[in-house]
């Protein structure tokens, strides 16, 4: 399949430019206001007592702020942050040395946590619940175990498959936050933030514009801003508009609900070969070549927000809505 405008996942692109567009305090850090209120108490109670902050797990699709939370998180603690992943992290000693060269308070970000393995997870509930590790010397018949105190840390860990992980984990964490889909308002804030952050000339509809587009994630957002900015050079004065911005838009295929040619094909897919559903997500994963999980999580969370499809019992169904969307009328089919 096509590379997506809208692959919500990060690329090399984004790393060189999201450093710059981080929000850094919780202050800046723009929606999610529930999560944000929540966090603030706790942090605020943590930094009070000089104690380490409790365990928190962020879910949601790719591109929300999992990360940027996690840094903020760190930022506001005071505290170091260091940060690895699930698929990185392969044997159990990997990652009892990563707890081991902790110190007191600091915060390890494990991002893709669903992916850690099973061995390598144990590790981490005696580390999680008693700031302890177990670790074997010696092999064979007089190999021994060792018990070894860890600092209180604060393990921050990011999925978009919260499903996946398993239950002795999940309970693990003190706080549990899922993150949402951001709204246009909030995503046109982002967007101007960031146009100031890039020296970006933007009115007030090109940014409403490009919000709309977003698919509802910050990273999308300020990936499209650098798209429409290039466009807007090249084509135009450099300063996006409206006009600018729907132009550049619809040439990069994302339409006006910000789906793309992916989600697109969802779509006519479970409409043409499976007559609007239901279907299961395996049956569809099948019919346009794509994983199965990347739908669930990362295509279908938008299509599911916008009344686009709905899931019933007996699989996914299209709705009327995207019917209309597509310029289909339902009842000619
Ligand atoms: P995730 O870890 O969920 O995949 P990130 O934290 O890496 O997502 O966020 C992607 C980018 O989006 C960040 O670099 C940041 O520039 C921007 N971003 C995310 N959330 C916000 C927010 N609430 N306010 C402003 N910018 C944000």
């Amino acid at each position: 399949m096509a590379k997506r405008m809208i692959e919500t996942n990060l690329t090399e692109e984004d790393v060189k430019i999201e450093g710059s567009l981080r929000p850094q305090v919780l202050e800046d850090y723009i929606g999610q206001s529930k999560v944000k209120q929540t966090l603030k108490i706790y942090i605020e109670a943590a930094r009070q007592r000089g104690d380490a902050l409790d365990h928190v797990l962020f879910y949601g699709p790719p591109g929300l702020g999992k990360t940027t939370l996690a840094s903020i998180i760190a930022n506001e603690m005071g505290v170091h942050l260091k940060v690895t992943s699930g698929p990185a992290i392969e044997k159990p000693g990997e990652l009892a040395a990563i707890l081991n060269n902790l110190e007191e308070g600091d915060l390890l970000f494990v991002d893709e946590i669903h992916r850690l393995s099973r061995q390598v997870e144990e590790v981490l509930y005696p580390a999680m619940e008693d700031y302890c590790i177990d670790v074997m010397i010696g092999k064979g018949p007089t190999a021994r175990s060792v018990r070894l105190d860890l600092p209180r840390f604060t393990l921050v860990g990011a999925t978009t498959r919260v499903g996946l992980l398993t239950a002795p984990l999940r309970d693990r964490f003190g706080m549990i936050h899922h993150l949402e889909f951001y709204s246009v308002q909030e995503l046109k804030l982002i967007i101007q933030h960031s146009a100031k952050v890039l020296g970006v000339e933007i009115d007030e509809k090109g940014s409403a514009e490009l919000a709309r587009r977003s698919r509802g994630t910050p990273r999308l957002a300020n990936r499209i801003l650098k798209r429409v900015r290039d466009f807007a050079q090249v084509r135009y004065d450099g300063k996006i508009t409206e006009a600018v911005a729907r132009e550049a838009l619809d040439l990069m295929d994302v339409d006006k609900l910000g789906l793309d040619h992916m989600d697109r094909s969802i779509l006519n897919t479970m409409i043409e070969k499976f007559q609007g559903g239901p279907v299961g997500l395996d049956t569809l994963a099948a019919a346009i070549g794509e994983d199965a999980g990347t739908i669930e999580d990362v295509v279908e969370p938008y299509l599911l927000k916008n009344g686009l499809i709905n899931r019933t019992p007996r699989g996914r169904v299209v709705t009327e809505c995207a019917y209309r969307h597509l310029g289909l009328e339902e009842n000619v089919l």
